[in-house]
């Protein structure tokens, strides 16, 4: 058996960034930026106006009021050119409008009488007022996005600004989910006796797609070595193959018996989790493939804790676990030592805490408290026992912004 840390370490190191590919920039949302990307010009390309109002020269009006004759127009759009601040002169300046030579402030309309061939300035101007001066944004040449960002909206600006229609990013990997057992029935069938819903299939394809990833969907293997010969070849052809159940103690080992028949090298079976002991990590060449437990919390919670960070480290990104934050614990928990604990909670802030309360029956087989979990609290393998008020590492499980929002 592995720990938490070791099979998660070995898992992280044994996977690497996909290739790249250039996508239209309205496509890149979500994705991660391959290569630091440059400023090809000054951001902003020349001094121009942060207000709508008079181009001047701060020697003019250094005591207010100060009248001054208009001497020209620059709308936003227009070229500065040919257009001089004279001594005892403003030039009327719409926001973003290049200012043209002479000035070397601006003087918001709203501090004026608005004059349109005369203006009286109410405050006297100081140098270098109201300019967007060029390059104070981004100077050409500079690294304005860093390989690794996820692309949000200011990136899309940033990148758009500059003219690049077509970014580097990391491809998408595509990840087989194979789930496995005769008793599986696909969903739109109603299950005999016996018989259950493959819900894990169509959970895993969610978790993918909300990782970033692409799944694929190839069904189910039936507890037969020719089935899971076939299933397992046809998963194998994925950048990564995703199994369920048909590895825990009880089972027959078929999934990791035939793995290794196809050339897979099994990396560790069994890891100091709960729920989730059974996970096994195997490489097919440089494959990844992850066998989870098929008791649903489980295939859940090992996606997230295991696979879910080798996912986001193909895609390239920076930060790849969630991360931690402290809960207070509102109930006494016990366990047992030797395995993480992983407890499924719900969180409420209070006096700039966040407290835990568990989100329901914590045993592996009831499904409705991973509905109604918000967080992950991560009990260490060697403690036994926490006693209310006490605190303990956390996570959010889901992308919770509602949770976000109410912190105050
Ligand atoms: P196993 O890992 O094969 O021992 O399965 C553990 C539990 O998970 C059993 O109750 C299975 O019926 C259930 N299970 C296995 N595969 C799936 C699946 N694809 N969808 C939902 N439940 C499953
Ligand atoms: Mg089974």
């Amino acid at each position: 058996m592995v720990s938490f840390e070791e099979a998660r370490n070995v898992i992280l190191s044994s996977v690497s960034a996909t290739g790249v590919e250039r996508i239209h920039l309205l496509d890149a949302a979500g994705r991660v930026l391959a290569e630091d990307m440059a400023a090809p010009w000054d951001m902003p390309s020349w001094d121009n106006s942060a207000m709508d109002g008079y181009a001047v020269n701060s020697a003019d009006c250094g005591a207010a009021p100060c009248k001054l004759r208009v001497s020209a127009f620059l709308p936003a759009g227009a070229k500065a050119e040919g257009v001089r601040v004279e001594p005892g002169c403003a030039v009327r300046i719409m926001t973003g409008a290049p200012t043209p030579e002479g000035c070397d402030a601006v003087v918001p309309v709203e501090e004026t009488d608005n004059g349109d061939h005369e203006v009286t300035l109410r405050e006297p101007a100081t140098k270098g007022q109201h300019i967007r001066f060029r390059g104070e944004d981004v100077q050409a040449g500079a690294t304005f996005a860093r390989a690794g960002s996820v692309i949000r909206p200011p990136e899309v600006n940033m990148l758009a600004g500059f003219g690049m229609a077509l970014v580097p990013v990391h491809r998408r990997p595509t990840v087989a989910i194979l789930s496995t057992g005769d008793e599986l029935v696909e969903l739109g069938r109603t299950p005999g006796p016996g018989e259950i819903i493959n819900s894990n299939t169509l959970s895993l394809a969610t978790a993918v797609r909300e990782a970033g990833a692409i799944p694929l969907i190839i069904g189910i293997a039936r507890d037969t070595r020719a089935s899971h010969l076939e299933k397992l070849q046809e998963g194998l052809k994925a950048d990564v193959l995703i199994t369920s159940a048909g590895v825990s103690a009880g089972d027959r080992d078929l999934v990791r018996d035939i793995l290794e028949e196809l050339g897979a090298r099994q990396v560790f079976w069994k890891v100091g989790i709960k729920p989730g002991g059974p996970t096994a990590f195997a490489l097919h060449g440089a494959t990844p493939v992850f066998s989870l437990p098929g008791n649903p919390v489980s295939t859940m919670i090992t996606f997230e804790e295991f696979v879910r960070p080798a996912l986001l480290k193909m895609q390239g990104h920076r930060r790849i676990l969630r991360p931690f934050f402290k809960v207070v614990l509102r109930e006494e928990l016990r366990k047992k030592p030797g395995k993480v604990q992983i407890i499924r909670i719900r969180l409420e802030r209070e006096n700039e805490r966040w407290y835990a309360s568990s989100a329901g029956n914590q045993q592996t087989a009831i499904l409705k408290t991973m509905v109604d979990a918000e967080a992950i609290a991560v009990l260490p393998a060697e403690s036994t026992r926490f006693a209310a008020g006490d605190e303990v590492d956390a996570h959010f499980y889901g992308n919770h912004i509602d949770l976000l929002e109410a912190t105050p």
